[in-house]
């Protein structure tokens, strides 16, 4: 029918556009326009002056921004933050999520322009977008020490989010010594620390990334309550623990990979993993599927199904799993001996 075929369409350009979308707001943090607005509204030819910008290409701009929801439009014609950026778009927010949006902006962008080749070929395309000489997916994640700072606040920025709801998901009390394996800045970690007192928490990480943690991760003053151990999961025994973390480590690397890293994790009496889970036939959700074509085109893994994930902890020796989903994006799975 004509109404079908409307609505079709819509749909279609909605999905042909959608990039465009995600431009504009990359554009917007980018061009420094929600700093801009933070704390006070502005109209546009004032925020134009100020950022600089041409305002004819500032107000369609802002006017996309305010259309998309992250911007509002007061009565006199200003533009305000959001509720929603407020929240996760002010560069001062703790739950911002800039880091996270300049990396997918960035890397991710890049290397999804080059879905096809990854998608014939079956593996990443760091080398040919990124330029860099190998296909380890960190190679190209922390080609530069910048990159590396900014994957790392990216990776940080999920857990001000997500790391209670991620760490309350099972009662994880009697687990005394607890290794976050690959647990980049300790943001996860640290919380894990403050919700369960008793617990020596530590992040066993690549070295460069503990000396960035050391570094630039630290809030003034205060000294973390976690460890740092300097290391390569694929040579090097992770430290004694009861309960080893895996958060988004897994989805980064094929089978074989994942059973090495895994292991190495035999002397705990249990894993948690974290991470987004596919639905029982592996079609699905589309969030979970298209993290999968990242992996794919950015790294070396994919996400994997609540079975895939169980067999994996059975045949490292853990074969007591359950799967809870609290709030958020990811499932925590607790597989115990
Ligand atoms: N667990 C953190 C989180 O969820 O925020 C970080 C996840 S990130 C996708 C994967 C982490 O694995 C990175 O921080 C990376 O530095 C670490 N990693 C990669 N290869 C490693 C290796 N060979 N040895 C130790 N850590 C490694």
């Amino acid at each position: 029918s004509e109404a079908e075929l409307d609505g079709d369409f819509q749909r279609l350009m909605e999905l042909a556009t959608a990039f465009m979308g995600s431009q504009v707001l990359f554009t917007a943090c980018e061009l420094g326009v929600f700093d801009a607005l933070d704390p006070a509204p502005r109209d546009g030819p004032a925020l134009a002056a100020a950022l600089g910008l041409d305002p004819r290409g500032a107000g369609l701009l802002l006017d996309a921004c305010a259309e998309l929801g992250l911007l509002g439009r007061g009565p006199d014609g200003a533009y305000a933050l959001s509720p929603a950026s407020r929240q996760l778009l002010a560069a001062r927010s703790p739950h911002t999520q800039r880091a996270t949006l300049s990396f997918l902006g960035g890397a991710t962008r890049a290397v999804w322009a080059r879905l096809g080749g990854a998608v014939r070929e079956g593996r990443n395309q760091n080398p040919e977008v990124l330029g860099v000489a190998t296909r380890e997916p960190f190679a190209a994640i922390y080609r530069t020490e910048p990159e590396r700072l900014l994957f790392m606040r990216a990776m940080q920025e999920t857990w001000s989010l997500w790391a209670g709801p991620v760490l309350a998901a099972f009662d994880l009390s009697e687990f005394r010594v607890i290794c976050d394996v690959g647990g980049g800045s300790g943001a996860l970690a640290t919380a894990c620390a403050r919700l369960y007192p008793g617990s020596d928490v530590t992040v066993f990480e690549t070295p460069e990334v503990v000396a960035a943690a050391q570094e630039h991760f630290r809030e003034p003053g205060e000294a973390p309550p976690i460890r740092f151990v300097g290391g390569d999961f694929f040579r090097s025994p992770l430290p004694p623990a009861d309960l080893y973390i895996l958060a988004r480590v897994l989805h980064d690397w094929g089978d074989g990979a994942c059973a090495e890293i895994l292991g190495r994790t035999r002397g705990g009496s249990a894993l948690l993993l974290v991470e987004a889970v596919l639905d029982p036939e592996g079609r699905g959700p589309l969030p979970a599927l298209l993290l999968s074509l990242t992996m794919l085109a950015q790294a070396a893994g994919r996400e994997r199904t609540e079975a895939e994930f169980r067999a994996m902890a059975a045949a490292a020796g853990f074969r007591h799993f359950r799967l809870r989903c609290p709030r958020g994006p990811f499932a925590a799975m607790l597989a115990r001996k």
